[in-house]
């Protein structure tokens, strides 16, 4: 019995494991990309239907230990130590099963652009790397980011995020993500691999939109 025990317990602390691995190489990867300065940002991936490991408040993303990462339950009240963004990141969890990590990033681009395009939406279209978005196909496709004004209060915030999501628009595909007006990127995916990839598309696609309207009258 005791060995059936040990086990059940091992696949547990096999995705446990797994998730905070994810957590500590995506604040690597985007701190070696410059996308969280000073201290900022927050990383968080699925470990089952009921728990998330994430990124707790105050941390260097680029240099995250294990006992940075903390193991929230979704279904309850924040654990010490949590971001102060940490309610955006559980209210998706628990709205999309289908989620299995999300990213949050100051990049510079995506800082500067949200706040230049104001609320609302912005569109990206004719780009070749639009094809890394999941279900994206070809650079003709329009894919739209929604657009938040920033706001201290994480749970309006969340609520207007999920009403967004609800009501994709007709004539484009929403990307797996969504911009803070002057703050900056939330990018998610199916796995964390997919939510790197998203992010690191995003960010890079809004570099690629500044540059372009630079040179567009
Ligand atoms: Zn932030």
């Amino acid at each position: 019995m005791a060995l059936d025990l040990a086990q059940q317990s091992e696949p547990d602390e096999a995705q446990v494991t797994a998730a905070v691995e994810a957590v500590i190489s995506a604040g690597r990867m985007a701190a070696a990309r410059h996308w969280v300065p000073a201290t900022s940002g927050n990383f968080s991936a699925r470990i089952d239907a009921h728990r998330i490991a994430i990124t707790r408040s105050g941390v260097d993303k680029g240099a995250l230990e294990a006992a940075d990462i903390l193991i929230q339950p979704l279904d309850a009240p924040l654990l010490p130590r949590s971001s102060a963004e940490a309610p955006l990141h559980i209210a998706l969890y628990r709205r999309r099963p289908e989620l299995g990590a999300i990213f949050h990033v100051h990049g510079p681009a995506s800082t500067v652009l949200s706040r230049g395009v104001g609320t609302g939406t912005l569109r990206l279209q004719g780009w070749e790397l639009q094809k890394a978005l999941a279900g994206i196909t070809s650079h003709e496709e329009a894919v739209d980011v929604p657009v938040f004004a920033n706001d201290q209060d994480t749970a309006r915030l969340a609520d207007l995020v999920e009403a967004r999501l609800a009501a994709p628009p007709h004539d484009a595909r929403l990307a797996p993500g969504y911009l803070l007006a002057g703050h900056g990127l939330y990018a998610w995916g199916a796995s964390p691999r997919e939510a790197a990839r998203h992010l690191e598309a995003l960010e890079t696609l809004f570099e690629f939109e500044l540059s372009y309207r630079r040179f567009t009258p």
